[in-house]
């Protein structure tokens, strides 16, 4: 548990020197955990260093941790959402960053919760990532006016993991050059860039990410 309120703070410093050498404030990057995999007690003992958010990306795992924790924490959805699995994630989750399809979002609705949403682009066009492109995002937008519950909030996005620093930086770039076209074509403000992981958060920072997701840098190797 002590390592990992050492990790914390390393990551925290990491940040703050991204964020110096980019001239943004610290308070604008907001850590969420990447939890997946990790059990409860640990994510207990990271909200006690101060992690107030937590992502998962299983709604079956999400689940048994959410409804058994005492502690007030945030729980961001950022795991592919299979359409049988929606039906759970409006009680248990405050974020949704992996919205990658109009039927997520009809899903969502349905509940009539409010729910805050991230639209999650493939930008290097993998085949083995979810994700939408431009095309897909844009489509989704059009139509967004006709939900009530949907607060469209920002832009997510997973380099391929082997990419190179050169690389990551220009899909960061690109992930915000999309979001400022499209909140001006559309009429909207989303404000969120999540982006940023492990092994490329601090370049992520530098290019304007507001919440990074971070697992092994906090919680260890996963298993
Ligand atoms: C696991 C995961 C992360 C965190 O990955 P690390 O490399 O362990 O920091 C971030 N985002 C998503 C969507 C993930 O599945």
């Amino acid at each position: 548990m002590k390592s990992i309120d050492y990790s914390i703070k390393q990551v925290r410093e990491r940040i703050y020197k991204a964020c110096e050498r980019s001239g943004r404030p610290q308070e604008e990057v907001k850590i969420v955990g990447a939890s997946k995999g990790v059990e409860l007690d640990r994510i207990r003992y990271a909200f006690q260093c101060g992690i107030t958010d937590f992502g998962e990306n299983y709604v079956q795992e999400a689940r048994k941790k959410i409804e058994a924790c005492d502690f007030k924490a945030v729980w961001h959805m950022i795991g592919h959402i299979q359409q049988n699995k929606i039906k759970y994630i409006p009680r248990l989750f405050d974020y949704v960053h992996s919205v990658d399809r109009f039927e997520v979002l009809e899903g969502l609705e349905r509940f009539g919760k409010p729910m805050r949403v991230l639209f999650e682009l493939n930008l290097a066009g993998e085949e083995t990532k979810h994700g939408t492109d431009e095309k897909g995002l844009k489509g989704m937008l059009e139509r967004i006016r006709e939900l009530k519950y949907i607060e469209p909030i920002g832009l997510m996005t997973m380099p391929p993991f082997d990419a190179d620093p050169a690389y990551l930086r220009k899909i960061f770039r690109r992930l915000k050059t999309i979001l400022e076209e499209v909140n001006s074509e559309f009429g909207l403000n989303m404000g969120e860039l999540s982006m940023g992981m492990s092994n490329d958060f601090e370049i992520a920072v530098e290019e304007g990410a507001t919440m990074v997701r971070i697992g092994t840098a906090i919680f260890g190797e996963r298993l």
